[in-house]
């Protein structure tokens, strides 16, 4: 979307309240005064300043209705920005953009100037106009008659003559063009003289070439590229992506992202040569040629030129058939490194695959193809079937896949014939150059297939030639051969069904919305600017979205063969009650932040939420911590003292009691008041070490205390969140175990549990043994004051959330995933499930996320226990395969959690703050509120509650004795808290009746029970004495909780092993097969 242009070409949109006259602007700086105008005379941008009321500050209840007013209005405006002209202004004799020259419009007293690359947008109402062209040293140039219509701007290039140069005739061109698609569909023959650029640099590029190139492009086209590394590969080399947009580094909402993946097969070179070959070109010919600025402006575009570049190191110049630097250096093939849908992918996820999975899941990707060598076809998903044989293996895209496959195979004339390496495989054919994956030969754990099945993006593999690393001098052919190619492809991207799915209520993008296509068992989601893209052949189509907590909606959408469709989708929260609850005393309020710091405040908590919110905290952050070793019992005390001598001021140390052999469990807290009690701000907890031989979690914390304090009143983000938040670490709880345990020991069991080996996490009981588990329950979990716990332990890659002990229904379990899954997914490997831990390397974790009970089911856990009497919920995150990994790991374990860590410090600022009151506005302490009819909280002092909910809507009923109760529904967005303020009537009203004629009523008939139970017990005390029984046993029922572990721990044993045999896939097939893609 675009707003403003300025004239380094970059442009940005802010939709900004101004809440002080209650006049909407559009700009992108700050307020000083007149700023409309210093864009106008400044800037090519436009921004106007909208009257929206004749009242300035009207009441808080008309605000509803003035965003009602104004809605489409606003939107329309936004529209607006497309209406208008648009072109470059070029030099006659060299093509190239002219920056700075002025575009004036007859009888329009404001002139505008292009940008770098001679790129200019005059915005105009629908009508006819005369526009000139103007810059010193060359001849200016009028259009007549331009006519300008609703929609998308009419095109115009004005082609400018120099003066020094010899009379030449004028040629200019105006293109009208009734939709933005067809702007991308201009292709080189339309355009009279204009020729690209082509590439100069044809040789075969070693990696510290490879990586010069790469610099030398990043240098040399700042403005549209950005330089990146998804890791490293085994030999440490550096996994690059050039990324080629026109705001390199962000994800402009509403533009769909493309990838191109070479050299996955090291000894498969050509795929190399051309992505680096493309960078050359897109770079050199944006701002001068139609189709690559359009394409460059419309798309966000990913180059990964190798994604094994130490293999590639190994193969040899003229290899044709071998497989030498085929694999990676660990020998593992890693188009078979996927996890797969049919087959148990048996070989340990390499580094490289790992990378490329997380980059994968990190990026909105729509359309991507990987390049190999042996062969010359398109390959489309499947690549495998069920039954292992070859045999076509239709995916639910079936037609989608073939029409991008042959978008790129129609360009390649020598692949469209469909007849490849006649000599090695001269039976081989491929109608118009493409084939089903599977019906070629079987591939599992390929790339592509995963691509589809677990991201939103559709990957097809094209095989570039039959010889896999040719020799030098052919390298021009093969660019020849695929540069139009590589180019319709990329412009597939813009196919099928576009647009966005939005909040009714606040216009808002909805995030990880469904949409789904009838007949096409294939959903895909939205991403967090509620952006989303469906590839589609044309036809008629019945699209639904849906949203967790909203209304769906069902659209009929005709999909042409020219350019996407715009569908937007404005969902209708399902709660439609929550308005008419206001009169009757609860009522949800989610703007009721007239503070201005509380306002900044929720902002900062967005911005932090959006993507790379946390990243940017990080980069502004210093964080240059000695984290290079461990620290024993003393280490670790005076570490915490230290904190504290030099943090006064925002810092607490306080010991919660002691262990067995009379260590202490240090307690950090982190506020900027420490000491005092803020029942207003909510309060997180974060402990480790609850196993002694797993101590990264301690150093992580310490690292995260440190990280805190240093970077308090320096990074403003990181001082809000400690002056907002009540932060309690507590790093070691279990010092004695600590002190046993020893250094690079990977799997010892010793110093696990503490000094009377008592497993410290099977002890959080009502009849807690030991005084280390005795201390936190007592100082810690029954304060009930803590609205997040993270317990930080070792052995595994994965969060668990409760329960630990097995039982049938989860209370919140939503709520519970959602935070654990918030953890996986902020952290770079976590999330993609396969933590590839020694003896169980087979391991496969969903979204590296589980409930305690089905990972490792045990009774008496910290976190069932916080669940159950802390009303807190508790995950445990465990940070590394070895439970005491080197010292020397420790860097990077902390880079690795940095992130997630960060992330629960937002996260517990989300959910529903509550505030409860009686009609006088006296806060009612001590309330219950019960969510979704299950998990109860108690209002604190001040009459204030929080607690988390995943995002969508919840129930909230509160109680509280004398009053009647209240029931209310609550909408929990995922990046900002709701805030609910619940009023109590006076409880004169008991089932709808007078309360006096319900205690009348009651109290007759409990005087009518009474008399009856007396006259039963006296007949029945002369019968027997063994009635007595009977009372006993009601008096013994009060602890459900130790009879619910008696009851399950007959129960279930966790068969997680049934995968393990699974192990018979290597068929001799797929060797005979591998030395192609
Ligand atoms: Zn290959």
């Amino acid at each position: 979307m675009k707003i403003c242009t300025s004239r380094d070409g970059r442009f940005s949109f802010f939709g900004l309240f101004e809440s002080r006259l209650l006049r909407v602007k559009y700009f992108s700086l700050h307020v000083t005064g007149g700023m409309q105008d210093y864009n106008y005379v400044w800037a090519s941008c436009f921004e106007i300043t909208l009257e929206l009321s004749c009242c300035k500050y009207p009441p808080a209840s008309q605000l509803l209705q003035e965003w009602e007013n104004n809605r489409e209005s606003l939107i329309t405006l936004i529209e607006k920005v497309h209406i208008g002209v648009a072109g470059f202004v070029k030099d006659s004799v060299t093509g190239s953009g002219l920056e700075n020259a002025t575009i004036s419009v007859a009888g329009i007293d404001h002139n505008i100037t292009t940008g770098r690359f001679g790129d200019f947008h005059r915005l105009l109402v629908p009508g006819t106009y005369n526009i000139t062209a103007a810059l010193i040293g060359y001849m200016p140039l009028t259009i007549n008659n331009i006519i300008v219509k609703e929609g998308p701007a009419t095109k115009v290039n004005f082609t400018l003559r120099s003066t020094a140069a010899s009379a030449t005739p004028d040629t200019t061109e105006v293109v009208a063009t009734a939709s933005t698609v067809a702007l991308l569909n201009l292709s080189p023959g339309t355009q009279s003289s204009h020729q690209p650029i082509q590439p100069k640099d044809f040789r075969h590029h070693h990696f510290p070439d490879m990586e010069i190139f790469l610099r030398r492009f990043a240098n040399e086209y700042p403005n549209i590229t950005r330089l990146y590394s998804l890791g490293k590969s085994v030999e440490s080399r550096e996994l690059y992506v050039m990324e080629i947009s026109d705001n390199p580094g962000v994800h402009e909402p509403g533009e769909p992202e493309f990838k191109y993946i070479g050299n996955m097969h090291g000894n498969e070179v050509v795929g190399r040569e051309l992505l680096l070959n493309l960078i050359e070109y897109l770079c050199k010919n944006f701002g001068t040629d139609p189709e690559v600025t359009d394409l460059v402006r419309s798309t966000r575009i990913h180059l990964m030129p190798s994604m094994n570049p130490d293999g590639y190191e190994k193969a040899q110049e003229g290899d044709s058939i071998s497989v030498i630097g085929r694999n990676n250096s660990n020998n593992f093939d890693l188009n078979r490194n996927f996890p797969d849908q049919f087959v148990q992918i048996a070989d340990p996820t390499q580094p490289e695959t790992i990378a490329v999975m997380s980059w994968m899941k990190a990026y909105p990707f729509v359309l991507s193809a990987n390049l190999h060598g042996g062969s010359l076809v398109v390959n489309y998903p499947f690549d495998d079937d069920e039954q292992g044989i070859a045999t076509y293996s239709k995916s639910p895209d079936d037609a989608v896949f073939q029409q991008i496959a042959l978008s790129y195979s129609k360009e390649n004339s020598q692949m469209f014939q469909g007849r490849p390496c006649k000599n090695i495989y001269p039976n081989e054919y491929f109608p118009h150059g493409i084939t089903n994956g599977a019906n070629w030969y079987n591939v599992p754990g390929g790339m592509q297939d995963w691509n589809y099945l677990q991201t939103n993006c559709l990957e097809v593999t094209i095989e570039l030639g039959c010889v896999k690393y040719p020799f030098e001098k052919d390298l021009p052919k093969f660019w020849e051969q695929n540069r139009r190619s590589l180019i319709q492809f990329m412009k597939q991207v813009h196919q099928g069904v576009k647009g966005f799915v939005l909040d009714a209520t606040d216009g808002r993008g909805i995030f990880n919305a469904t949409i789904s296509v009838a007949e096409i068992n294939h959903p895909v989601t939205t991403y967090k600017t509620g952006d989303y893209w469906r590839l589609l052949v044309p036809g008629t189509y019945k699209i639904t979205a849906s949203a967790q907590g909203y209304n769906p909606l069902t659209k009929n959408v005709t999909v042409k063969s020219e350019g996407a469709v715009q569908v937007n989708f404005t969902l209708v929260r399902s709660s439609t009650n929550i308005e008419s609850k206001k009169g009757k005393g609860a009522s949800t309020n989610t703007d009721d932040s007239s503070d201005p710091t509380t306002k900044e405040f929720e902002t900062l908590i967005k911005d932090l939420s959006a993507e790379n919110g946390l990243e940017g905290l990080m980069l502004r952050s210093s964080s240059n911590l000695a984290l290079y070793r461990y620290h024993s019992y003393k280490d670790l005390s005076e570490f915490l003292r230290g904190l504290v001598m030099n943090y006064p001021h925002i810092t607490n140390l306080t010991n919660l009691g002691h262990s067995a052999e009379y260590r202490q469990i240090w307690s950090l807290e982190i506020s900027n008041k420490p000491n005092v009690s803020e029942p207003e701000e909510p309060k997180i907890r974060f402990v480790a070490g609850i196993h002694g031989n797993a101590p990264v979690g301690t150093e992580l914390l310490l690292a995260l205390a440190e990280f805190l304090c240093l970077n308090y009143k320096r990074n403003p983000a990181v001082t809000q969140l400690v002056d907002r938040t009540r932060i309690v670490i507590v790093p070691s709880l279990n010092p004695d175990g600590r002190e046993r345990a020893q250094e690079k020991d990977c799997t010892s069991k010793i110093g696990q549990a503490n000094a009377r080996d008592k497993d410290l996490d099977t002890d959080f009981t009502n009849n807690a043994s030991q005084p280390e588990t005795k201390a936190i329950i007592e100082n810690l979990i029954q304060k009930q004051d803590f609205s997040l716990s993270v317990a930080l332990d070792g052995g595994s890659v994965l969060v668990t959330y409760p329960y630990d002990k097995p039982v049938q229904t989860v209370e919140n379990k939503e709520t519970l995933k959602h935070l654990a899954s918030l953890y996986a997914n902020n952290h770079p490997s976590m999330h993609l499930g396969q933590p590839s831990c020694p003896n169980k390397s087979d391991e496969n974790i969903p979204g590296g996320v589980m409930r305690g009970a089905e990972w490792h089911s045990h009774l008496g856990s910290m976190k069932d226990y916080s669940v159950t009497y802390g009303h807190c919920p508790e995950i445990t995150v465990y940070t590394s395969c070895c439970y005491f990994p080197s010292a020397t790991q420790l860097p990077s374990l902390w880079a690795e959690n940095k992130k997630s860590l960060l992330s629960m410090l937002v996260e517990v600022h989300k959910g529903v703050h509550g505030f409860v009151k009686d009609k006088t506005g006296k806060p009612i302490s001590n309330a219950v509120i019960v969510l979704n009819e299950g998990i109860k909280v108690h209002t604190k002092e001040g009459g204030h509650f929080h607690v988390l909910l995943a995002p969508g809507v919840h129930n909230i009923n509160a109680i509280a004795d004398g009053y009647q109760q209240q029931h209310s529904q609550v909408f929990v967005h995922h990046d900002a808290a709701s805030s609910v303020v619940i009023v109590f009537d006076t409880d004169n009203q008991i089932f709808g009746l007078p309360r006096e004629l319900v205690v009348t009523v009651s109290g007759a008939t409990m005087s009518a029970l009474v008399l009856t139970a007396c006259i039963i017990w006296c007949i029945c005390s002369i019968k027997s004495n063994r009635h007595k029984d009977g009372f006993h046993r009601l008096r013994q029922h009060h602890d459900e909780y130790e009879d619910e572990i008696r009851l399950m721990s007959t129960g279930s044993k966790k068969s997680l092993l049934s995968h393990e045999f699974q192990d018979e896939t290597d068929t001799e097939e797929e060797t005979l097969y591998s030395s192609k893609h």
